[in-house]
């Protein structure tokens, strides 16, 4: 197995890797760090959570430490490398790995996003620094205001490309690439490559290598579970779930900002410590939201995807997709948040029969499909009935209401067992707290892969 030394790192780096623990590079980390080494152009296909922000930025530092240096002029700190992100969450993360991995090498990080004060980010910026982690508007204001240059910048990395598409950052990011010097070394890393980042790619990489990562091959003990269950029950399932297993730091998604305040607040009623982040949160309730989750006084953190985009938990144990997502790749980002670099976690989705289409189409993006387990009290036919209170079937009233949802396709097995009418499946139990079914087929991993696991790169 290759050591970060076998890679050609310099020996301050590789000191600050031995305190962060990292013991061994990951697959995208041994394949992108010799090739950036030597300033060629990279385009990566890798998600968070395969360990990709240290493949591009442990060469960028490596390949400035020739500037680097202690003195107090501004002059002497340029900025030479400029890292791009679609959000602040990921932007705030990543500028905090540079921070960790330049412990030991006096080069400067600074990191610029919106939604706070520009003033406060001036002055840092007058001191200079070599490496700047920005999103792409905040960074056009200060390039209006001429408080940064960008002169001298001689490596660019653009950080989950698609979600800037997405996102509507592709002018800013025209924009931004035509003030850079032409001489530089590029890296671009994607999840996904629609046509559009196919362009992008072309236009501002020098004759790439192209470096392609399984899907989550980091992630190897993620477990997949999905239980069927009608969408009025959903907020029921999620608060028993979390009370009957025990589970802590367990981030939430849900479909709309609306959804998402609603749920936290339900969730505090039910006696479950939650806060919401989302658009429309203010940058400093963000940040107070994820410090609480990561510090574990927040149980469970509420999100949408683009809040929750870059949201980096050490080991985060549990996702759950309340809303399935209506975009397939969503699905895979989603849960590339938990059992990250090898840790274990859970992906947990609460799907109502209007969603199956979506599972399905999640399905056919990883290749498998997911088995559906139901949770005994919350059986998907017991449309409105009581959590905890009785369990007479209504499945008169669940057909009115369901089948309002046009169903894209043809009923299938998935669809039947929604339709199924409803069966106690232990009438001894009390309903105070009616056991989890466990996965049929637990683990699910493997299918998280469009390409075979390799059982001794997992972990890494
Ligand atoms: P990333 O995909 O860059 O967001 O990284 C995912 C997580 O894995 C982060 O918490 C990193 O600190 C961690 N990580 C990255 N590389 C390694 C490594 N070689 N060994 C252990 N942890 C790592």
């Amino acid at each position: 197995m290759t050591t970060f030394a076998e890679l050609g790192l310099a020996p301050d780096i590789l000191r600050a890797l031995d305190e962060m623990g990292y013991a061994t590079p990951t697959p995208i980390q041994a394949q992108v760090i010799p090739l950036a080494l030597q300033g060629g152009d990279i385009l990566g296909a890798a998600q968070t959570g395969t360990g990709k922000t240290a493949a591009f930025a442990l060469p960028l530092i490596q390949r400035l430490l020739p500037f680097a240096n202690n003195g107090t002029s501004p002059a002497k700190h340029p900025i030479r490398a400029l890292i791009l992100t679609p959000t602040r969450e990921l932007a705030i993360q990543v500028e905090e790995a540079v921070q960790a991995y330049t412990k030991h090498v006096p080069l400067r990080s600074l990191v610029v996003y919106g939604g706070v004060n520009i003033n406060t980010q001036i002055p840092i910026l007058k001191t200079g620094v070599e490496i700047l982690v920005a999103t792409p508007g905040r960074l056009l204001d200060h390039v209006q205001n001429k408080t940064l240059s960008l002169s001298q910048v001689n490596t660019l990395v653009l950080d989950e490309a698609d979600r800037m598409l997405d996102m509507g950052f592709m002018p800013d990011l025209k924009r931004i690439v035509a003030l850079l010097p032409m001489q530089r070394v590029n890296m671009m890393f994607s999840a996904t490559f629609p046509e559009e980042i196919r362009r992008l790619a072309d236009s501002i990489l020098n004759s790439p290598t192209f470096i392609e990562v399984a899907r989550n091959e980091t992630a190897v003990t993620v477990t997949q579970v999905v239980h069927p269950v009608h969408h009025e029950r959903k907020r029921q399932l999620l608060a028993h779930l979390i009370k009957s297993r025990d589970l802590r730091q367990v981030l939430v998604f849900t479909g709309t900002k609306l959804g998402c305040n609603r749920l936290a607040n339900e969730l505090n009623k039910a006696g479950i410590h939650a806060d919401a982040i989302h658009g429309d949160k203010t940058q400093q309730e963000r940040i107070k939201a994820l410090d609480a989750f990561k510090a574990g006084t927040i149980r469970v953190l509420v999100a949408t995807d683009v809040a929750a985009r870059g949201i980096d938990i050490e080991a985060l144990p549990f996702v759950v997709n309340y809303d399935l997502p209506h975009n397939a790749e969503d699905y895979v980002h989603r849960i590339g948040r938990t059992g990250r670099a090898g840790a274990l976690g859970e992906a947990i989705s609460l799907v109502s029969e209007s969603e199956t289409r979506y599972l399905r189409d999640i399905e056919k993006l990883i290749g498998s499909t997911l088995p559906p387990v139901i949770v005994p009290g919350f059986e998907p036919g017991a449309a409105d009935v009581p959590a905890f209170q009785s369990r007479a079937p209504r499945p008169e009233r669940h057909g009115e209401r369901e089948r309002s949802t046009p169903r894209s396709k043809p009923a299938t097995a998935r669809d039947a067992l929604f339709d199924a009418p409803y069966v106690p499946s232990d009438a001894s139990r009390t309903d105070s707290a009616p056991a989890l079914t466990r996965p049929t087929a637990k683990k699910q991993v493997a299918a998280l892969f469009r390409s075979p696991v390799k059982p001794d790169s997992a972990g890494q």
